[in-house]
């Protein structure tokens, strides 16, 4: 009687966890002004950009380094901040900021949450233009507005019933567990749909920039020829095909314009 009744207790207080991770889960749901969407995030947008600050030095160690090419760091910083100022970004308040990380073979680009955003000295090299540029930068910023970074965590936070990304972010963290967590984010896989919509905010960015949104077409067409290698871009990581995602782009355009 004793031993099935603190079993019990076992099950009501593993039961008690689990609910109070559901109601903190579905308690979280906020509205994206800017994508209009409801969503379920356990973060703040000031943890995670004390996250994203405090992680940058970490993600720029994995990929050697800032570049130390200072007209590349400029062209990108412009595009960047032409983008963020001129189009509906900059209601975010997020402060992005822009890098060029010295890595010259693995061609990527990508966002950690609360705004910094990087791109290796590989793909910028191989982009033809400014619009090609625009393009990888509104996807990214995309990504961030979107908030599919803090949203896969808190799925993570809900799943594994974890201590909590809240703590991760108040600062309590030494620098291996940002390593660590770096880590986890370079490896995190967004989803499907989360690709094509910071595809269509991209172009929505561009076209409100005054960027020419066609020209994401033509990246795509870049990183396939350049995933021939071993190294897959964040750009193509998951499941759409470049071709699924061309044809995405192109509605954008239709819709936006
Ligand atoms: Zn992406």
């Amino acid at each position: 009687m004793q031993r099935g009744g603190s079993s019990s207790l076992k099950l009501i207080i593993a039961a008690i966890i689990v609910v109070f991770a559901i109601v903190k889960y579905y308690s979280s749901a906020e509205m994206n002004d800017i994508t209009g969407e409801k969503q379920y995030i356990s973060l703040s947008k000031d943890q995670e950009i004390a996250l994203g600050i405090n992680s940058a030095p970490e993600m720029a160690k994995e990929f050697g380094g800032l570049s130390t090419n200072q007209s590349y760091q400029d062209l990108v910083n412009s595009v960047g901040k032409r983008i963020v100022q001129k189009s509906v970004a900059a209601q975010s308040n997020y402060p992005f900021q822009f890098y060029v990380l010295a890595d010259n073979r693995t061609v990527n680009a990508f966002a950690l949450p609360g705004g910094p955003i990087f791109i290796t000295e590989a793909l910028l090299t191989r982009l033809e233009n400014e619009d090609q540029l625009a393009g990888v930068l509104g996807h990214e910023i995309g990504h961030v507005i979107a908030r599919h970074s803090a949203q896969q965590m808190s799925k993570q936070e809900l799943t594994q019933g974890i201590v909590g990304a809240a703590t991760m972010a108040t600062g309590d963290m030494n620098s291996a567990q940002y390593a660590q967590l770096v880590g986890n984010m370079i490896n995190m896989k967004y989803g499907r749909a989360d690709e094509l919509q910071s595809d269509e905010l991209g172009v929505k960015f561009m076209l409100q920039s005054g960027y020419n949104p066609k020209e994401l077409i033509h990246v795509m067409d870049i990183l396939e020829e350049a995933s021939g290698g071993s190294n897959v871009p964040e750009f193509q990581s998951t499941h759409p095909s470049p071709a699924n995602r061309r044809a995405k782009i192109e509605e954008a355009i239709i819709k936006h314009q």
